[in-house]
C-alpha cells in the first residue's frame, strides 16, 4: 500500500514537472517571439495560473473525445493552426538542458544526443536511446539502425531533414544497456518539452521503450503496434524498432504497413510527404 502510494506521489511529482517544463518553454517562446498576453514579467506562479487556463480548456474538450467518428483526425485538424516556432522551442529547451549532469550516464558520455531534423516537422520519430555511433557523432540514428531508419523515412516519401529524430535518453547507457528508471525520470521530461515545442501532427515511437514511455504503457510492442495511440492530443503510431528489424529481416513488412498507415492518416488531414512513397 504504502510502496504504491509513494510510487503515485512520485509519478505525481514528475508529471508536474514535466508540465512545468512545458509551460516554462511555451512562455519563453511566446516572450521570445514577442507574443502579448501572458506577462512575463509575473511571478512563476501568476504565469503558470495564467498559461494553465487554455490548457484545461484543452482537458475539457479531450473528455468528450468519444463523441467524434475518427478522434485522431480531430487531433491532427487542431494541430494545424500550429505556430512555427519550434526552432525557439527547442532552443529554449537545448539551453535547460546545458552540460546535463543530472544522471548517472553523463561522465560515460562522449556528446549529449539532442534530436535532429525540421523542428516544424509534422512527424516525429522518437527512438530509445544514443548508441555508440550517436554518441560519438552527436545525433541520433546514424549507426546501422539509423540508416535503415533512414530508409524507412525515405520510403514513406521524406527526408530526414523533413521530419524530427530524437530519443527519451539523451546520453548513451554503456554497453546500450537498456535505460534505468532514474535516467529516464531524469531525461524524459525534456523529450516531453521538446515535443511540446515541436508539436507534430504524428509521432512514430521506434520500438518498445519509446512507445511503452510515452504512452504509459506496458503493454508488449508486438500487440501496440499497428494502432494509433493519443500522446497528449497528438496521434502516436507505436512500430518496430528498426534495430529489431535487423535482427529479424521478417518483420520489415510489419513496420511498413505501420508506416503505410502514417501516411495514409496524414493525408487525410491534407499533409502529404514530398516526395512519392514507395509501393
Ligand atoms: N537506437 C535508438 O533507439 N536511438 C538511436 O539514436 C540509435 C539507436
Amino acid at each position: 500500500m504504502r510502496g504504491s502510494r509513494v510510487a503515485a506521489d512520485t509519478d505525481d511529482a514528475e508529471a508536474l514537472r514535466a508540465v512545468v517544463g512545458q509551460l516554462r518553454t511555451h512562455l519563453e517562446m511566446r516572450g521570445r517571439s514577442g507574443l502579448q498576453g501572458v506577462g512575463m514579467g509575473k511571478s512563476p506562479r501568476t504565469q503558470v495560473a495564467v498559461a494553465a487556463v487554455p490548457v484545461a480548456a484543452a482537458e475539457i474538450e479531450h473528455e468528450h473525445e468519444h463523441e467524434h467518428v475518427n478522434e485522431h483526425e480531430e487531433e491532427m485538424a487542431v494541430a494545424s493552426e500550429k505556430p512555427r516556432i519550434g526552432k525557439q522551442g527547442l532552443q529554449v529547451v537545448r539551453d535547460d538542458l546545458g552540460d546535463c549532469k543530472r544522471c548517472k550516464l553523463a561522465p560515460s558520455r562522449t556528446n549529449l544526443v539532442y534530436g535532429v531534423g525540421n523542428p516544424d516537422a509534422d512527424l516525429v520519430f522518437v527512438g530509445e536511446a544514443p548508441g555508440a555511433d550517436e554518441d560519438a557523432q552527436g545525433e541520433p540514428f546514424v549507426g546501422k539502425a539509423g540508416q535503415l531508419l533512414t530508409k524507412m523515412i525515405e520510403a514513406m516519401g521524406y527526408s530526414r531533414s523533413d521530419v524530427y529524430i530524437c530519443n527519451v535518453l539523451k546520453c548513451r547507457p554503456p554497453g546500450n544497456r537498456n535505460p534505468e528508471p532514474d535516467e529516464v525520470a531524469s531525461c524524459e521530461p525534456f523529450l516531453k518539452r521538446q515535443l511540446a515545442a515541436i508539436r507534430p501532427r504524428m509521432i512514430v515511437a521506434l520500438g518498445k521503450f519509446a512507445a511503452q514511455c510515452l504512452l504509459r504503457d506496458d503493454t508488449p510492442i508486438t500487440r501496440l503496434r499497428g494502432g494509433f495511440r493519443s500522446y497528449e492530443g497528438i496521434p502516436l503510431m507505436p512500430t518496430l524498432h528498426p534495430a529489431y528489424l535487423l535482427r529479424d529481416p521478417s518483420k520489415k513488412k510489419l513496420a511498413w504497413d505501420d508506416l503505410k498507415a502514417v501516411n495514409a492518416a496524414l493525408a487525410r488531414v491534407g499533409i502529404h510527404p514530398p516526395k512519392p512513397p514507395a509501393g
